[in-house]
């Protein structure tokens, strides 16, 4: 293997898809191969996991859950604060490989596991903290209170743009809260998962708690849709299109399951008369191609107050036109290739048909001649109600609109299905202000004076809308991984009924 880090990792040539207490399982499933969007070379393969596979990851899985719930927090905290350590031991290969596997350049790629690692610190803080309230009991000599358990085995489904901070976000918080968790990542990104799960689940194997960290690698058809159907899984953590959410919402609500669900976005930008146009243009810019237009939070449409609309237009194609395409292990590169090459025919097929319907490409829009899979990231400008923009294409495709009244910007930015990331940028307090009151943006996320991606992990991350409504990271998030039970206790020497209820016998 020409990458000595993947050895470092635990990458074989062939890999096992599925793991649990004891290791990785032999599986029998298909074999894929993965290879590096960034060259076309093959990296290594997997073989996938069956159904019979998934059943041994779910029995350990329940096996472990016994045991790890009696654990307190603050020492389950304690154990999660040594996976966080042991990333930051291997950051540097691990953002390798997820550069090598998912294609973005690599100050992303060590950005992102440094983003599981801060997960795992603020998980630690956590596990001090997972409070409930106590209430004032109606009742004479009664006291009243609420507690937060551990819910079971959490199935977790990740997307393949972060193959591994996703599972962080949620694997992280699970742990401290008590459960255990099978990850199905996305076949797109397998290696990153193995490697992810090696690291961690050694140091929960060296404590006795193999099993916590389940991982099952297969197809949806099978092992992704026996999992969201399976009742021994109390809560499923999704991440992924609203496509997939819509599927993975159903099943689960049909069971009376419980689901976290984390979908697609169509972000916008707006930029007032009064930003500093510096400023935006560094914002637009990291939001439209970061990770070559392939995050959640990704700009997709730009709003531009009509009296700067031209000169910031005409600054945002001289950026884009200089944006350095290429390989992403290259320091200077700022744009990487797409996951694949199906991802370059849905670029170059959403060109098609912004053209099609009337959209001015003002640059990009192209393939780019060499092997892997690389666009040339596009502005187009259009009417707001162009079709095609109400859609989430992802990857880079900017869409730039001019409006006259802020309202009217506001009106329009709302006026998609997803309500994941959202942000204006102006120097007045009376713009942001009408910007983030509950008659604004009806985004999860809403930003000022920064872009739409690029989120720090203490806030809870999640969106509105056909986003799903999910919650992860920071803030309270960590509710969504448990169970709140209610306690009222009596020690007094009657049996008052509350509301007043008289039953005597
Ligand atoms: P995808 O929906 O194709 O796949 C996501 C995951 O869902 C994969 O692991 C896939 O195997 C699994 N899946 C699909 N169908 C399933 C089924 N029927 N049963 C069980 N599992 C199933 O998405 P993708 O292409 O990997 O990722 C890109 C999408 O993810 C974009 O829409 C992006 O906006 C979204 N995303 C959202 C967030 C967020 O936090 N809101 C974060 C990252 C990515």
């Amino acid at each position: 293997m020409a990458h000595d880090f993947l050895a470092r990792l635990g990458i074989d040539a062939i890999n096992n898809g599925a793991a649990t207490k004891g290791g990785f399982i032999e599986t029998t499933g298909r074999v894929i191969t993965i290879t590096s969007p960034g060259t076309g070379e093959e990296i290594a393969k997997v073989r996938l996991a069956n159904l019979q596979d998934y059943e041994k990851v779910v029995a350990e899985a329940h096996a472990a859950f016994v045991k790890w719930r009696m654990l307190p927090a603050p020492a389950r905290g304690e154990i999660v604060r040594q996976m966080g350590d042991a990333m930051r031991k291997q950051k540097d290969d691990l953002g390798r490989l997820v550069t090598l596997e998912m294609g973005k350049v690599l100050s992303e790629g060590l950005g992102e596991v440094q983003e599981s690692i801060d997960m795992a610190d603020l998980a630690v803080g956590m596990s001090r903290q997972l409070f409930g309230l106590t209430m004032h009991s109606e009742r004479p000599g009664h006291r009243m209170y609420e507690q937060w358990h551990p819910m079971g085995i959490v199935g977790i489904i990740t997307a393949f743009n972060f193959p591994n901070a996703v599972w962080a976000w949620n694997a992280m918080v699970a742990a401290i809260a008590g459960d255990v968790m099978i990850w199905k990542p996305s076949l797109k990104a397998p290696l990153t998962a193995i490697a992810t799960h090696k690291i961690c689940d050694a140091v929960m194997t060296e404590h006795g708690f193999g099993g916590v960290m389940g991982l099952i690698i297969g197809d949806d058809a099978d092992v992704g849709t026996t999992m969201i159907n399976d009742r021994r899984l109390p809560l499923i953590s999704a991440t992924g299109s609203c496509r997939m959410g819509r599927i993975v919402g159903e099943a689960v609500a049909k069971r009376l399951g419980r689901s976290l669900l984390e979908l697609g976005g169509n972000n916008a930008i707006i930029v007032h008369k009064d930003a500093d146009l510096d400023l935006a243009l560094r914002g637009v810019a990291f939001g439209a191609v970061g990770t070559a237009g392939q995050r959640c939070t990704s700009t997709r449409r730009l709003f531009l107050h009509q009296d700067i609309a031209e000169e910031f237009t005409s600054r945002l194609v001289a950026a884009f036109k200089k944006f350095p395409i290429g390989d992403p292990m290259e320091s200077g590169t700022l744009v990487g290739p797409l996951i694949d090459e199906d991802a370059v025919q849905t670029f170059l097929a959403a060109i098609s048909t912004i053209q099609e319907q009337g959209g001015e490409v003002l640059c990009g829009g192209t393939r780019v001649d060499r092997p892997g899979s690389y666009v040339v990231p596009a502005v187009v400008r259009a009417n707001v109600d162009l079709p095609v923009a109400k859609e989430e294409t992802f990857a880079p495709i900017l869409y730039v609109f001019t409006y006259s009244d802020l309202s009217q910007a506001i009106g329009f930015q709302n006026d998609v299905d997803q309500g994941l990331s959202s942000s204006i940028f102006t120097d007045s307090f009376r713009a942001s202000e009408p910007f983030l009151a509950h008659s604004g943006s009806d985004c999860g996320i809403a930003n000022v004076n920064i872009g739409t991606s690029g989120a720090e992990i203490g806030g809870a991350f999640g969106g509105e809308k056909d986003t799903g409504g999910g919650r992860e990271a920071g803030s309270d998030s960590w509710k969504a991984y448990m169970r709140r039970q209610t306690c009222t206790l009596n020690w007094s020497k009657d049996l008052p009924l509350a509301q007043g209820v008289t039953f005597d016998i």
